[in-house]
């Protein structure tokens, strides 16, 4: 049985923060405010697997509440979510995701992304896709106020 997963995550950026995204440092003079690293896009992708075998969202894993995920790199997110999901007796077809951001450009980081948020997930860099959008001007992440990402996974669940 085929099973489909939707992710969303949305970051402020302040000063004083690494940007992190796909699990890869982003040169920026600004990063994402977050608990953890602040990694919207490994978020996105966290959620889109976690909600292709109904198991909810990230909260329910990695409370912000938990002093254990202070500052915590997302590919402990990831590792954690990718065994949550071999213990559901599921297999991770693909994941996509889509990061919007108004600066800096992300094109030049992709390829590292998809290799590092595949790499994190115990799986080959072809079943990953990591994509980058601009806002056109529009909204708090157009203006550079936030990073958003959207995911979807999917994942084939043995009978
Ligand atoms: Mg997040």
């Amino acid at each position: 049985m085929l099973r489909i997963g939707e992710g969303y995550d949305i970051h402020r950026l302040v000063a004083g923060r690494p940007l992190k995204l796909g699990c890869v440092e982003v040169a920026f003079e600004r990063g994402s405010l977050g608990h953890s690293d602040g990694d919207a896009a490994a978020h996105a992708v966290c959620d889109a697997l976690l909600g292709a075998v109904g198991l909810g969202d990230m909260g329910r894993f990695f409370p912000s509440s938990d002093p254990r995920w202070e500052g915590a790199d997302s590919r402990v997110f990831l590792r954690e979510v990718a065994r949550l999901v071999a213990e559901a007796s599921a297999e991770l077809v693909n994941v996509d995701v889509t990061i919007v951001m108004e600066k800096p450009r992300l094109a030049p980081y992709l390829d590292a992304m998809r290799a590092a948020v595949a790499a994190a997930l115990g799986v080959e860099a072809s079943r990953v896709c990591v994509k980058a959008k601009s806002a056109d001007g529009l909204g708090p992440v157009g203006s550079g106020e936030a990073v958003e990402a959207r995911a979807v996974a999917l994942v084939e669940v043995r009978a």
